[in-house]
């Protein structure tokens, strides 16, 4: 069986190797993850509130190794990596003040002596992530589920091999039970018969909406209970009334943070006739004096993509958009994972950047006759993830917000994962949802009881 290989995005050298676990290794792994479920049913809430902030304590304290980690599997800037393992550190404490509230039995009225809900855990989650946040997308799953009593197998995406293992020991330290948090080192090719186990009670998957179809199939072969966080085309809506320097500032952000490789990324500006020119004098100018490197210098902006087969198949999309039509504005050149910010202007309907999810440093502006056609163009895609809508009127955007297909709207504001708020998609960008009330009560019990 071949080794999971870690790959420095920005130079190409081999960071180490790993090899995959054997079916023993599985085995094993899957019945320490039941014990360790068993373990913490008989352990009380506060303890696992008590490891989860020694947890937090550990990321902040050792922040720059984490951050070190990720930077050179992945590729992202340290001060975005850093920002990133700080975020897992700080939900980790937001659940902890919260998760008690969560998790308490719902009283119902009904004709017994007392009906209620409670919200039991209810064995091993399987999580298959990503490697563009490859903390926070793990973290973001894991914090609530450990506090609830689940246990967690992570199948990472095979170029983050370093961070998952970071993750398990990370765990280990912080006191959890051996088994409540594991990680998985196996191919895709071989995830049947983990989702097929009974001692595994869930699947959550983020990635491709590929990958999702595939996991989802499985997860209902086997009647297990599935989310699915997958792609996005998320529309950035300009409207003429929105604050332009605003807009464009967190245009370039949402779009270009993390090298473009994030769901929620604005991949799809849909920009009102009448502010068009003026936006993208605004944009051109912010893109164009962006540097993009050597990530773990403090003068980058933007490091290299994660790998060079993402890199060539952007660029792929990108020729096939001129080639339909669109005019190249800014960039367009990139070298092995090197890629740089690039900006097409003239997007329509039809074309590969409209109709496609785009993952990497690749802007698009998309001209709207006015409002209604640009809500049509937000809506006109096969995603439902995020969606950003620009706007000083605030009763029109609650308006326009309700007729947005997508998982959630931003107004006036970049769409960003928080740990307060439920997150997840609607069409091919998923079901389910991650983080809030909504996600911790995903992978429980919702046990009725009745007492005559
Ligand atoms: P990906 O290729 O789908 O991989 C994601 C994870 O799924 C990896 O661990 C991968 O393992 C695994 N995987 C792939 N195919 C599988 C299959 N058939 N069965 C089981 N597991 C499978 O996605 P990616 O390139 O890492 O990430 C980019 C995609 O993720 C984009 O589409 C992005 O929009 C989406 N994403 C969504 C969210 C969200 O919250 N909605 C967040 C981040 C990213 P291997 O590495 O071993 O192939």
């Amino acid at each position: 069986m071949s080794t999971f290989r870690s790959i420095n995005p920005y130079n190409q050298e081999t960071i180490a190797e790993y090899a995959p676990h054997t079916e023993a290794d599985i085995e094993q792994r899957l019945a320490w993850g039941h014990q360790a479920y068993r373990h913490l049913s008989h352990t009380s809430l506060q303890e696992r509130c008590n490891w989860m902030l020694t947890l937090a304590g550990l990321l902040k304290t050792n922040v720059e190794k984490h951050a070190a980690l990720i930077t050179r599997e992945m590729g992202k800037t340290l001060r975005e990596a850093k920002a990133e393992v700080l975020k897992c550190a700080t939900s980790a404490e937001y659940y902890v003040g919260h998760i008690a509230e969560m998790l308490q039995p719902k009283l119902i009225h009904s004709d017994a002596q007392q009906s209620y809900i409670s919200y039991d855990p209810k064995g091993i989650i399987l999580a298959i992530m990503p490697w563009n946040f490859p903390y926070w997308q793990v973290f973001r799953f894991a914090i609530p589920n450990l506090l609830a009593g689940n246990t967690a197998l992570l199948k990472h995406a095979s170029n983050v091999s370093g961070c998952a293992l970071a993750m398990e020991d990370l765990f280990l330290q912080a006191g959890f039970p051996e088994g409540a948090f594991q990680a998985l080192l196996i191919n895709s090719k071989n995830i049947e018969p983990v989702i097929a186990d009974p001692r595994v009670q869930g699947v959550t998957l983020t990635g491709s909406t590929a990958a999702g179809m595939s996991v989802g199939a499985l997860a209902g072969k086997y009647i297990k209970k599935s989310v699915l966080e997958l792609g996005g085309s998320d529309p950035f809506i300009v409207l003429k009334d929105a604050n332009l320097d605003e807009a464009a500032k967190t245009a370039v952000k949402a779009r270009m943070q993390n090298a473009g490789q994030s769901c929620i990324a604005a991949k799809r500006w849909i920009v009102e006739e009448a502010v068009l020119g003026d936006f993208t004098d605004k944009v051109s100018n912010i893109l164009g004096n962006m540097r993009q490197g050597d990530p773990f210098s403090e003068e980058t902006d933007m490091g290299p993509m994660a790998r060079p087969d993402l890199a060539a198949e952007l660029a792929q999309q990108l020729k096939q958009t001129v080639s339909q039509g669109a005019s190249l504005a800014l960039g367009g050149q990139h070298q092995e994972a090197n890629f740089v910010p690039t900006l097409l202007t003239g997007v329509q309907p039809g074309m590969t950047a409209f109709e496609e999810e785009t993952f990497g440093p690749l802007a698009v502006i998309i001209k709207a006759a006015n409002e209604d056609h640009a809500i049509q163009l937000a809506n006109q895609t096969p995603f439902g993830l995020g969606s950003s809508l620009w706007t000083t009127d605030l009763d029109k955007a609650r308006r326009l917000a309700r007729q947005i297909d997508s998982g959630n709207v931003f107004i006036n504001a970049m769409v960003r994962s928080d740990a307060r708020l439920p997150f997840g998609g609607v069409k091919q960008s998923g079901y389910g949802r991650e983080l809030a009330l909504e996600g911790t009560h995903e992978f429980l019990n919702v046990k009725t009881v009745y007492i005559a």
